[in-house]
């Protein structure tokens, strides 16, 4: 495709950079100087206020509103001296990006002078009209109102943009009959519930921990495109991903990108970005190349979970801006390019006290190994018994072409352990002595448990749910996920187990059994009613999903099914015994899910019929005819040449068939498209957008990646694979 159309060259980009990392200072001088936390509060609010405000976000107490107003004043204070002029509850609805609505601190005073104003009410509750947010069912137009309120749990920050300052606060979204309309509430629900269940099992080993938390490290995968050929492709544009496009020769097959080293554009719009992140408290850690051209990673250390997840929407949000900055497009989609990998968010998740103890941690003793046995066997029982729900927290349309691609964890739920914890929990099924080589194993059943190390886990990239040392690894989550989402459920489910194994083990300390032959026995039964879930292979193999099927493990492939996990009794029943979502909110989940599903494939297979009848077909009929005339040309210049002429006549008639192809087959498309537009229901408009449109899609990108091969490149209208994915 034509030069013209890329963005800002490197030069220009550099030159323009405001920020180049070079000159800054130490990262710890300057971390979180944007954010309203514990620190910034110590030091501007009266000392009783601070200390209310400490056990209002440790304790879950309620705040008084002289509290609030004391707040919300040091608040303002705080950001106008950092250039703040506005302040907005940000939120996260159910679009799976977040909000914000921006008020001036600008207020009247008499006689009509503007003076800065912010009050604890302003700070703490907020109306914004939720009609226009997707509610699923939970309120109609005519009861448009919904409530933010704010979470004291997670910092408030400073968001600076080149046009302004904007004090961020981050609030949950419920509905006016207090039905919650976000990802943020069931997340802070779930880690409450978790939080009691931890605690009741902590109990009996006499922790001193008051509280328990999940705790997360979210890796991020995401490419980066010149912007240029992003503005070109409005696939991308409209999609997140491509719709056509023929593979490039070169992909990732030489396997040269993966921890390549860092282009300097690249790199410095890494730093750049990570220098904004630190500024709001991001703690990035980690940053590389992944396996597919123009594909990256970054990390940061983990934290708290409700923490994490703002945090992961900010490293979504800052990275947009800063790639537009430099002349770059930041792609989060989960698979953007068919035939190279696509990208995940690996979620790192483990429980952590407040005392600095890591529950998932083997630990060196004994007893810290048994906590951890059940931590950890509650963990896998939760996956085992609950598998559909984490199906349905890992269900869009983006992430339906990955599960099951080569690159990515299959839609079969399965927990890896590594040989050493097989190990160990097979001894204590069995409840042997059994003696190993290196290093040698006693067994837990008799009485004793052997130590466990923690660096006890060899590595596998293709589980979707992995333990890793001293944690877990959901790595089926998709790349433009708000983690709070998975989060909550993988809270919800595994809290559900602990109270379980609670009843379970005090049921048998009634039976007088002393507390470690009761945690035992539940643990043993445990582990043998859920070890079909526990996979060590290679997850992307055909005989795992024959295997898996002999398990009578569930293998949904595609999302409107997988959602089913969110609705079905059990799964209700889970969520409202722990209060992390009710009937109706996790009805109106699913239904929001189904129609965005529909939605997108809407979209997508609208697009499909304008790409190719306005991009494609035009393409083909202009080298048609200037081939047609060049061998009529020909053909009067060099009569004799009949055969020559014939065989590269093929090449007009095949350029002629496949844009035929296309469009018989968008016509196709769009009489599918009139029949799922008629449907009412959900769930079956989802599904006949993803068995009867979507499958359409393929026929057409075969011919017109087909005319790609053999419409002259000057002629092609659109930026192709091997320039979008290798010039940066
Ligand atoms: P890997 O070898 O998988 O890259 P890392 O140690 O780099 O492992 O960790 C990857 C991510 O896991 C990081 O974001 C890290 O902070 C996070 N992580 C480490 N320990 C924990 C924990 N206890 N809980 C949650 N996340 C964790
Ligand atoms: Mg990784």
């Amino acid at each position: 495709m034509p030069a013209a159309r890329l963005g800002k060259s490197d030069s220009d980009t550099q030159n323009s950079d405001r920020s180049h990392g070079r000159t800054a200072a130490k990262v710890s001088d300057y971390f979180g100087c944007n954010v309203f936390g514990q620190e910034t509060m110590k030091l501007l609010l009266p000392k009783d206020t601070y200390k209310h405000v400490q056990e209002v976000i440790h304790r879950g107490t309620p705040l008084d509103l002289d509290a609030a107003n004391a707040v919300a004043s040091a608040m303002k204070t705080w950001a106008m001296s950092k250039g703040a002029t506005h302040y907005c509850h940000w939120f996260q609805p159910m679009t799976g990006v977040t909000a914000e609505k921006h008020d001036s601190f600008i207020d009247l005073a008499e006689g009509g002078k503007a003076i800065e104003a912010f009050t604890g009410k302003q700070l703490v509750q907020q109306e914004p009209d939720a009609s226009s947010f997707p509610s699923g069912g939970l309120r109609t137009t005519f009861e448009a109102r919904g409530y933010t309120a704010w979470d004291p749990t997670s910092p408030a920050f400073i968001l600076e943009t080149p046009g302004g300052s904007t004090l961020c606060i981050p609030t949950v979204f419920i509905s006016y009959t207090g039905e919650s309309l976000d990802t943020k509430t069931p997340l802070l629900r779930s880690i409450e519930a978790l939080n009691k269940a931890a605690l009741d099992i902590l109990g009996y080993f006499k922790a001193d921990a008051t509280k328990v938390f999940s705790t997360v490290g979210a890796e991020q995968e995401y490419f980066l495109i010149d912007e240029g050929y992003y503005e070109g492709r409005p696939d991308l544009m409209l999609c997140g991903r491509t719709l056509f496009g023929a593979p490039s020769p070169k992909g990732q097959q030489l396997e040269d990108h993966y921890f390549g080293s860092i282009r300097e554009r690249v790199f410095t719009f890494m730093t750049d970005a990570e220098k904004e992140l630190y500024k709001l408290g991001v703690p990035i850690k980690t940053r590389h190349n992944e396996v597919a051209p123009n594909q990256f990673e970054c990390a940061p250390v983990f934290e708290e979970a409700n923490v994490a997840t703002d945090h992961n929407q900010l490293v979504m949000d800052i990275m947009r801006r800063v790639a537009a900055r430099h002349g770059l497009a930041a792609l989060f989609y989960e698979k953007p390019f068919a035939g190279v990998n696509g990208s995940g968010k690996h979620i790192n998740w483990s429980l952590g006290t407040d005392t600095g103890k890591n529950l998932l941690s083997p630990g060196k003793t004994p007893q810290e190994n048994l906590q951890f046995l059940i931590f950890l066997v509650a963990t896998i029982k939760a996956v085992h018994d609950r598998s559909r729900i984490l199906r349905a927290a890992i269900a869009s349309s983006g992430n339906d072409h990955r599960l099951g691609a080569n690159e990515a964890p299959p839609a079969i739920i399965s927990v890896f352990l590594g040989a050493q914890l097989t190990r160990v929990l097979e001894d204590l099924e069995k409840g042997v002595t059994t003696k190993g080589t290196e290093p040698e194993w006693i067994s837990i059943g008799i009485d004793k448990i052997p130590p466990i190390l923690k660096d006890n886990t060899d590595r596998n990239r293709t589980s979707p749910f992995a333990f890793t040392g001293n944690k877990f690894e959901f790595r089926a989550v998709g790349s433009s996920f708000n983690i709070g989402a998975p989060i909550a459920l993988l809270n919800a489910i595994v809290a559900d187990a602990l109270v379980q194994t609670k009843k379970d083990i005090d049921k048998l300390l009634k039976t007088k059994k002393t507390f470690k032959d009761a945690a035992l026995e539940v643990l043993r039964r445990y582990y043998k009613d859920s070890k079909a879930v526990c996979f060590e292979g290679n997850n992307y193999s055909a005989q795992w999903e024959a295997e898996a099927a002999k398990r009578n493990l569930s293998n949904v492939k595609t999302t409107p099914e997988a959602l089913d996990g969110l609705v079905r009794k059990d799964s209700l029943a889970l969520f409202s015994r722990l209060g992390v979502l009710s009937e109706t909110e996790a009805r109106s989940r699913q239904h929001i899910q189904l129609e965005k599903y529909a939605k997108q494939i809407d979209i997508e297979a609208k697009l499909v019929i304008e790409m190719v009848m306005t991009h494609y077909v035009p393409a083909a009929a202009a080298y048609q005819k200037e081939f047609s005339a060049t061998l009529r040309g020909v053909a009067e210049v060099l009569p004799g040449q009949t055969d020559a002429l014939k065989i590269q006549g093929e090449i007009l008639s095949r350029v002629t068939g496949l844009a035929a192809q296309a469009i018989t087959a968008v016509e196709e498309i769009k009489k599918a498209l009139v029949s799922a537009e008629k449907i009412e229901e959900a769930r079956e408009k989802a599904l006949a957008y993803c068995h009867k449109v979507r499958p359409l899609f393929d026929p057409v990108r075969e011919a017109v990646d087909g005319l790609e091969g053999l419409v002259p490149d000057s002629l092609w209208p659109l930026p192709k694979y091997r320039e979008m994915l290798f010039r940066i």
